[in-house]
């Protein structure tokens, strides 16, 4: 299969200054796109954007909370590359564990502004440039496995729990209405992969979280890593998934498969 699945598309990958944006960023680059790097981080989202080189990546800061700053960005990406194909809107955030009788509300409001709020800003740009243009796009969100079960113990992140399910009702009213656009709308959700956010969240250095997820995991003899999730992207993204709208693409290594819920 040739490598440059991506060949003369554009793409914007929010919170790609880190984890699985930055691996999308490099992944993207190297089949074929040109990608606007949309962080809030910007030492190290200008360090990725060095590191993949600076003809084919930009670096440009957004705060997906201010939809202005998003709605710039897009123009930005527009200007810059002259079109969008491709809004990869993977920003997020863990917010912390509590129990629900110490709930804070304030720490859960940001983190439905982050990974939900953010997320519609970026869709809805996003769908505005692409019907505009016609441009028959693929708009890709990061949720989680947390989109499908919550994640709890003797404590819960109550906030990323409610916003990555919630992400999947953005993504499926999205991709109803998008559909009569020819713009594919989809999730990906990922169990736990070993990045700033994940070890932040449950207090642990990177090995320790591998640790822990071999550990829990269905599937034996491979460790999830950001790669797998920005392949899982440039799937989505490329024409190969070009009948694929609405989908939550569950990256576990069978985890919910065999643990689910709903059986
Ligand atoms: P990460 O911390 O490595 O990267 C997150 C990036 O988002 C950072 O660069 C950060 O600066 C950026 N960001 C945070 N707030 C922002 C804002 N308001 N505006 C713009 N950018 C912002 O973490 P990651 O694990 O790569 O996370 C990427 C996505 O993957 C998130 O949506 C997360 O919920 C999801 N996810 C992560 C895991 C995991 O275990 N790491 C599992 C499932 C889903």
């Amino acid at each position: 299969m040739s490598k440059q699945r991506l060949e003369g598309k554009v793409a914007i990958v929010t919170g790609g200054a880190s984890g699985i944006g930055a691996e999308a960023a490099t992944l993207f680059v190297e089949n074929g796109a040109l990608v606007v790097i949309a962080d809030v981080n910007d030492e190290l989202g200008l360090q990725v954007a060095s590191s993949i080189g600076v003809e084919k990546v930009s670096y440009h800061h957004c705060d997906v909370r201010d939809e202005k700053q998003v709605e710039e960005t897009v123009a930005f990406a527009i200007k810059k590359y002259g079109s969008l194909d491709i809004m990869f809107s993977n920003a997020g955030i863990a917010g912390s564990f509590y129990n629900i009788l110490d709930l804070d509300l304030n720490d859960f409001d940001n983190t439905i502004a982050v990974n939900v709020r953010g997320a519609a800003a970026c869709i809805k740009h996003a769908a505005r440039v692409m019907v505009e243009r016609k441009t028959r796009g693929s708009i890709i969100c990061t949720a989680s496995t947390a989109s499908v079960v919550a994640l709890c113990g003797d404590s819960a992140p109550y906030g990323y729990n409610t916003s990555k399910h919630s992400l999947l009702g953005l993504v499926r009213s999205a991709c109803g209405e998008l559909g009569a656009y020819g713009i594919r709308v989809n999730s990906i959700s990922p169990s736990y992969v070993a990045t700033p956010l994940a070890c932040e969240a449950l207090g642990m250095e990177a090995s320790e979280v591998e640790s822990a997820v071999v550990a829990g995991a269905n599937l034996q003899g491979i460790v999830l890593k950001p790669i797998h999730v920005a392949q899982t992207a440039l799937f989505l993204a490329s024409d190969e998934s070009a009948y694929i709208s609405g989908h939550n693409l569950v990256v576990d290594g069978g985890l919910l498969a065999v643990n689910s819920p709903v059986s």
